[in-house]
């Protein structure tokens, strides 16, 4: 297993919920700055961050069987372009170099994703956004962080969730739900834990990529995480 405390480049994803705070939809400013406040300190300590952002504070995916499900992710796409491009500012406000990419042409608005240019940005200490997701429909922003992060060859994805780790099951449910301090991808497959959707999980297991969930929630958890006092759950390879 890779040495999770000496992390050099991750990539963190965080969901489009996560931005709304409370609110459920659109932006919650101070949750965004709170965020941004933790990654500076990560990348101040000299750590390389790549960001993947959800879609869900504005669009959920298809609202009903009118819709072609092909539409419906590209409007899913454009939302976590909007949410890159509102956080990508926020961390400029906190102080921060930041580049937005996505997998197609957005005019001037983003640039087009290169791993040669992204991880030249990285290595200058710039935050770097994949946004857009993977381009494609029926593909999901936890298939996009895995394959970001693997192409950049990143030391592993920090998912911070609603949630703050892997359960042996959904603790909503189940009071008695016990909480994993470390788990491996193949017990994730095996058990269908669903930590990120079965694609993603398949791609981190085939190209070995660890991940840390914890939760978004916790205060300064990004910034204990990548400290070395993580509370949440390492999934091994
Ligand atoms: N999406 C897609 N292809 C991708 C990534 C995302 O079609 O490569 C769409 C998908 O429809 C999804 C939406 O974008 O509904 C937003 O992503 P996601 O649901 O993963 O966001 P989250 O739930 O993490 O906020």
């Amino acid at each position: 297993m890779k040495d999770l405390k000496k992390l050099n480049r991750v990539l963190l994803k965080l969901s489009g919920e996560a931005l709304a705070g409370e609110k459920k939809t659109g932006f919650d400013e101070a949750t965004v700055l709170d965020v941004a406040r933790q990654v500076k300190q990560v990348v101040d300590s000299g750590v390389q961050v790549a960001i993947v952002i959800g879609g869900g504070n504005f669009w959920r995916g298809r609202t009903s069987e009118n819709m072609d499900r092909t539409k419906a992710d590209q409007i899913g796409m454009l939302a976590t372009v909007m949410n890159c491009i509102y956080v990508a500012d926020m961390f400029r406000h906190a102080g921060m170099k930041t580049k937005v990419y996505t997998p197609f042409v957005c005019g001037a608005f983003t640039e087009l994703f290169s791993k040669d240019d992204a991880v030249a940005e990285l290595e200058k200490g710039t935050v770097t956004f994949f946004a857009g997701g993977t381009g494609h429909p029926y593909f999901s922003t936890d298939t996009a962080t895995a394959l970001r992060a693997i192409e950049i060859e990143a030391d592993a994805i920090l998912l911070a969730k609603a949630i703050d780790g892997v359960y042996d099951s959904d603790p909503k449910v189940n009071p008695n739900a016990v909480k994993y301090d470390e788990i491996s991808l193949d017990e994730v497959l095996a058990k269908k834990l669903g930590v990120i959707d079965l694609t993603a999980t398949i791609m981190c297991l085939e190209n070995k990529m660890p991940l840390m969930i914890f939760g978004l929630n916790e205060k300064d958890s990004i910034a204990a995480a990548m400290g070395g006092q993580f509370n949440g759950t390492y999934v091994t390879v």
